[in-house]
């Protein structure tokens, strides 16, 4: 399509090009064609242009591109690798890119121009943390940020022609930005490449008199080396471990930070020898870390378990530090072949956007597998991954998008609860649900990178204490914290009113009778300020309400008796100050007795519950008569125990009578070997009351196959 004699004469013989197209060979020859057709593109569009250093323009993004082969990415990537800046600074447009080069290409040029886009004012923290927040959302496409890497890689390494300044500001950005994004993704040879070039480009003496000094020790220390790699591999070989021994040697950057940082001698730096042990299993780990403490002394203080206690982001290995010959330290790193995995898996899984259309998922699939050749690639060294740089960059963080398309940033292991509250408090005090990606997800579900997640909110929902269990923004867990005392106080003190104008009704008082002067009275004496207050204690059981009402009517006479008084009428719907015990689960209809648990409310239990026989009688005091008085509509949670003959379908069949009678069903539980000839389920189900329970039970019994059906009560049966 395009002529090759409207190119400047250099394009087509470079050698480097030449290089380029031999290295295509795991294409396919279409693709290669698509490919040349790019570089002629590309050349043409840059006939104009020249590097700083006087090359034709055209040679950078072949290097680029050629970058992107070296990583075996696909014909999209190198195409766009060829174009990537060539909506930048020629007269091509996107429409032009995408007609002759698919929609795919043109997306992947555009994404790139856009990190190009975005000017730093300063190389603060924050800053940063901006502009990688804007990568991950853009970065859609980890291609995009790839290209992008090895565009920057490509920049430093000629950038002998451009003016100081601004060679050093590329330089820190690259130190500040990039490197720790090639390091996330794994790219352990581009990471130290590219903070070795950003520092011999902003410390150049420094980088030289380094580099002599380091190459100069490497000579004397080879000896020492060969000797404590031999000393490591004799020792675990002799305690029966099949281990792969690894030297990690420490690239300009690091050496010089260390020195910075630790405010350390160049010597003290370099004579610390770093090894990484490979091995079988965990317990291979351990086994290692013995031998090698029985080798060498061990440095106390120095033995970190990162398996036991594995670091925020999912990092496991042992490290120790050793005293090897000579007094030399010796870092050592033992992991299992799947710790080595896993670490470098995890973060690029970390950066696989999810797309809901469907080419996206294919696309994603594409690029995930590319990941993993790359990785098994750099299996060698991704050793100071964790260690040396802040593990606040990603791992800890999740992007999630509101409908809207705001970009969200939540902790990991953030759960839409989370994710609500973020939004607003009141969405959070109202959620019921989400859509997580257009699909209904539960409200504990955690949230992962690229979820497009919607609310589901109703005018009378309001926080579970259950949330709590796996809540992890402070401010969701504070927000509902605050709600549910607020909840409480307010339910407790309706819980003491009732008690207490009970108590005066059983001392034949009308409530509203009591004159205020006893009020103020009860108030000043017990530090009360309000007789709301007075309540909330009664309520939450931290006053006895007979107490209290005698003090009310100043008969301290201690002889007034409460036999008249009427049992006290519950609900059983009220909320946190009037619970409905667990072990036996009274529901209405069942004879109920009440305890009074100090500072949480009463907690009903069915008068038979086999657990509160003993209290009963040993401590009478904390007991009170209680008497159903359910609202219409109430549902209760029963459990129930349906033993089965075993046979297809009888499942289905019990299922159906439980929702023929009415009720719904919470939980089912089974215990059953197929080989048994019954199986016993067991069913939380909710009932309005007993009557209810006995035709959800009636209608089980109509069932053939099923042989024993009985209220699960506490276990006691
Ligand atoms: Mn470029």
């Amino acid at each position: 399509m395009e002529s090759a004699s409207s190119l400047p004469p250099p394009a087509l013989e470079d050698p480097a090009y030449r290089v380029f197209i031999d290295s295509l060979d795991y294409l396919s020859p279409k693709e290669v064609d698509r490919i040349r057709e790019a570089y002629v593109f590309s050349a043409r569009a840059h006939a104009n242009q020249k590097r700083l250093s006087g090359e034709p323009y055209i040679t950078h993004p072949l290097a680029v591109a050629g970058a992107v082969v070296e990583w075996r990415m696909d014909a999209e990537a190198i195409v766009a690798a060829l174009l990537h800046d060539t909506l930048e600074d020629t007269g091509v447009s996107k429409r032009e890119l995408s007609d002759k080069f698919g929609r795919e290409v043109a997306d992947l040029v555009d994404g790139l121009s856009k990190l190009d886009k975005i000017e730093f004012a300063s190389y603060q923290e924050a800053q940063a943390e901006n502009f990688r927040k804007m990568l991950m959302a853009m970065a859609r496409d980890l291609r995009v940020v790839l290209i992008k890497l090895a565009d920057r890689q490509h920049n430093l390494a000629t950038m002998s022609a451009v003016r100081p300044d601004k060679r050093r500001r590329i330089a820190a950005e690259t130190l500040e930005i990039y490197a720790p994004i090639a390091l996330r993704l794994g790219l352990n040879k581009l990471y130290r490449e590219l903070q070795d070039a950003s520092f011999r480009l902003i410390h150049p003496h420094r980088a030289d008199v380094l580099a002599k000094a380091v190459r100069a020790a490497r000579g004397n220390r080879r000896e020492l080396l060969a000797k404590i790699t031999d000393g490591i591999k004799g020792k675990l070989k002799a305690a029966g471990l099949e281990a792969d021994v690894f030297g990690r040697e420490k690239s300009l950057y690091s050496i010089f930070r260390k020195m910075k940082e630790k405010q350390l001698s160049f010597s003290q730096v370099l004579d610390i020898y770093g090894f990484r042990v490979v091995v079988k299993n965990v317990p291979a780990c351990y086994l290692a870390m013995g031998a090698l403490h029985a080798l060498y002394k061990p440095v106390p203080g120095k033995f970190k378990d990162y398996i036991a206690i594995p670091k925020a982001n999912g990092y496991q290995s042992l490290h120790t530090t050793l005293i090897g010959p000579y007094g030399t330290p010796v870092e050592v790193q033992i992991r299992t072949v799947e710790m080595h995995h896993v670490a470098q898996e995890g973060i690029a899984a970390h950066w696989l956007y999810k797309d809901t259309e469907q080419s996206g998922a294919d696309l994603q699939i594409k690029t995930h597998k590319w990941l993993q050749s790359l990785l098994e690639m750099q299996s060698g060294d991704s050793s100071e991954f964790f260690e040396n740089v802040k593990i606040d960059l990603f791992p800890d963080e999740v992007y999630v998008f509101t409908p809207k398309g705001k970009i969200m940033a939540m902790p990991r292991g953030a759960t839409v609860v989370d994710f609500a509250y973020a939004v607003h408090t009141d969405v959070g005090h109202h959620c019921t649900a989400a859509r997580v990606n257009h699909e209904l997800a539960p409200l504990r579900s955690e949230l992962r990178n690229g979820d497009l997640v919607e609310i589901i909110t109703a005018p009378h929902a309001s926080p579970n204490p259950a949330w709590l269990t796996y809540v992890k923004t402070g401010r969701a867990r504070s927000k509902i914290r605050h709600f549910l005392r607020t909840m409480q106080n307010e339910e407790s003190a309706a819980l003491g009113e009732r008690l207490l104008n009970q108590e005066l009704l059983a001392l034949g008082v009308v409530p509203a009778m009591v004159p205020p002067q006893a009020w103020d009275q009860l108030l000043k004496s017990n530090g009360n300020k309000t007789r709301q207050d007075v309540f909330t204690d009664i309520g939450l059981g931290k006053r006895l309400p007979s107490v209290a009402a005698r003090r009310l009517l100043a008969r301290d006479d201690g002889a007034a008796p409460t036999h008249g008084a009427s049992a006290l009428a519950i609900r059983g719907t009220e909320g946190m100050a009037i619970q409905l015990a667990k072990c036996c689960q009274p529901i209405p209809g069942d004879p109920i007795v009440g305890s009074i648990r100090k500072g949480h409310g009463l907690l009903i239990h069915s008068h038979d519950c086999p657990f509160i026989q003993r209290s009963r009688s040993s401590e009478p005091q904390k007991w009170m008569d209680v008497d159903w008085e359910p609202e219409a509509g109430a549902l209760f949670d029963v459990r129930i125990k349906v033993e089965v003959k075993n046979s297809r379908g009888v499942l289905a069949q019990v299922a159906a009578a439980i929702a023929e009678a009415g009720s719904n069903i919470e939980h089912v539980g089974m215990d059953a070997s197929p080989e048994q000839l019954f199986t016993a389920l067991a069913f939380t189900i909710q009932v309005a009351n007993r009557v209810h329970l006995a035709q959800v039970m009636r209608g089980l019994r109509h069932i053939p196959e099923v042989s024993h059906i009985s209220r699960d009560r506490g276990g006691g049966e």
